[in-house]
């Protein structure tokens, strides 16, 4: 398995209820370096951008609301196997659904509010980076 990035962002969920160390602990015991990291108030249209995937969802107005509703950790992870190796350390979208000891089985609130976003495939994790970061904010 090669070293992967991938983005990662922390919630306004978690942000709100202090959890970033929280969710950083378990980033990091799972073997993952955090490579960048930057506290952001996502602005509607950002949010929309980044979530254009799911515009005919009939979530989408929703989740860009819940997006914008507070401050979020904007990161890039770095290890072996990464994207696949976050996806398993959240856990399940939905937290009733989630592994124990993921990050949404002991933080998340609800399907929307579930703490954590981590990129899905390489090419979405190259976007989502670009989309965020500048190549001189990510040391590793
Ligand atoms: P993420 O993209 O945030 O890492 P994911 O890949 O597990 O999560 P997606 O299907 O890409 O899930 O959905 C993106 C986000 O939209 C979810 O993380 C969640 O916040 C929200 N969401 C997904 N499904 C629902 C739903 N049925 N109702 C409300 N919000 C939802
Ligand atoms: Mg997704």
């Amino acid at each position: 398995m090669a070293i992967q990035r991938t983005l990662s962002i922390i919630k306004p969920d978690a942000t709100r209820r202090n959890l970033t160390g929280a969710i950083n602990a378990l980033i990091e015991e799972a073997g993952l370096r955090i490579v960048a990291q930057r506290r952001a108030q996502l602005s509607q249209k950002e949010a929309e951008t980044f979530y254009a995937v799911h515009k005919e969802r009939p979530f989408f107005q929703s989740l860009v609301g819940f997006m914008t509703s507070g401050p979020v950790v904007l990161q890039v992870l770095e290890g072996e196997d990464a994207i696949a190796k976050y996806r398993e350390v959240m856990g399940a979208t939905d937290p009733s659904k989630a592994a124990e000891g993921t990050i949404r089985k002991q933080f998340a609130e609800s399907i929307e509010a579930n703490s954590a976003h981590g990129s899905d495939s390489e090419e979405n994790a190259a976007v989502e980076i670009a989309y965020f970061f500048r190549g001189s904010e990510i040391v590793g």
